[in-house]
């Protein structure tokens, strides 16, 4: 018997791990993919079920086609722009795992610190307010990091809600969740020691030049109209008249609202008000006391 022509059929490349992962970090990094190694572990970790670690503890056992297109899959919607946080399901927030989708923004680290700055204005059994909760990753990393508080949050998604309340439930914290805008929801004579808040604040002029991976987050949860500062301005007018006696304000921003929603703050009546920058620099929110 004769070889068909072109002699033996080659075996198909053999996908080891370490293989796909520098073949996908050389093509991420082509696609404009920002940390293409890790993202391209993430996302491998992901479609074999493991964690990260156990990559390299096989990292020469080839892998199956069952696995391969799974992680093709997640490779190619990546490249295509969807944030990486999507795909996975979740994102870490203040140590924690907190399910994200389409529905809601992914929480950014930098909001850690308005967390951070939060805890101490908020004593044992105290009351907290978390206003456009999205994920609910403000009030509920408040919940467990003060046992006894007693947090409300608040979002104008239903949508949006629903996440938070997965995440409430998954992480057990006891959060009361409203639908509604702003204060809207909160019952009129419900007064707190904190209101934190990241609104949406972009401008809407800016959207369209956001990276391709947020633009497919939420409109509403980013766009702050033309200034920024639509949903900013009115949670400050209305804040001082809803927080206890030394009670403080935390509200996220744009980089370009240093000055305005400082002055926004006092403006409001409140007689301290700070700006607080993040890790690289940049002004990232404000914190404010009656
Ligand atoms: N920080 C977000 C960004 O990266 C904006 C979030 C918001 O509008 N609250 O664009």
């Amino acid at each position: 018997m004769s070889e068909p022509p072109g002699g033996p059929p080659s075996p198909a490349p053999l996908w080891t791990p370490l293989k796909l992962l520098s073949w996908t970090q050389g093509f991420f990094a082509r696609s404009g993919v920002d940390a293409p190694r890790l993202t391209a572990e993430l996302l491998l970790a992901h479609a074999l079920g493991c964690d990260r670690v156990r990559l390299y503890l096989d990292f020469d056992k080839p892998l199956g086609e069952p696995e391969l297109a799974a992680f093709r899959a997640l490779v190619k919607r990546r490249a295509a722009g969807e944030p990486t946080a999507y795909l996975l399901g979740r994102k870490e927030f203040y140590g924690r795992p907190f399910r994200v989708d389409r529905r809601v923004l992914v929480p950014r680290p930098e909001t850690e610190l308005l967390v951070e700055a939060a805890l101490p204005a908020l004593p044992e059994g105290g009351a907290a307010l978390d206003l456009c909760t999205g994920t609910g990753c403000i009030g509920i990393t408040l919940a467990l990091e003060r046992p006894g508080a007693r947090v409300t949050a608040v979002d104008l998604s239903p949508e949006a809600l629903a996440v938070a309340k997965e995440n409430a439930a998954a992480l057990g914290a006891a959060v009361d969740l409203l639908q509604g805008d702003l204060f809207g929801p909160v019952p009129p004579e419900a007064r707190f020691h904190v209101i934190a808040s990241n609104p949406p604040y972009v401008p809407s002029g800016e959207l369209p030049g956001l990276s391709r991976e947020v633009r497919q987050e939420p409109a509403l949860a980013l766009d702050g109209g033309p200034d920024g500062l639509a949903v900013a301005r009115r949670l400050v007018a209305e804040a001082p008249g809803r927080l206890l006696p030394g009670g403080a304000l935390l509200v996220e921003l744009h980089e370009s609202h240093a000055e305005a929603l400082p002055a926004l703050c006092r403006e409001a009546g409140f007689g301290r008000v700070e700006l607080r920058r993040d890790l690289a620099g940049l002004p990232r929110f404000v914190v404010a006391v009656v």
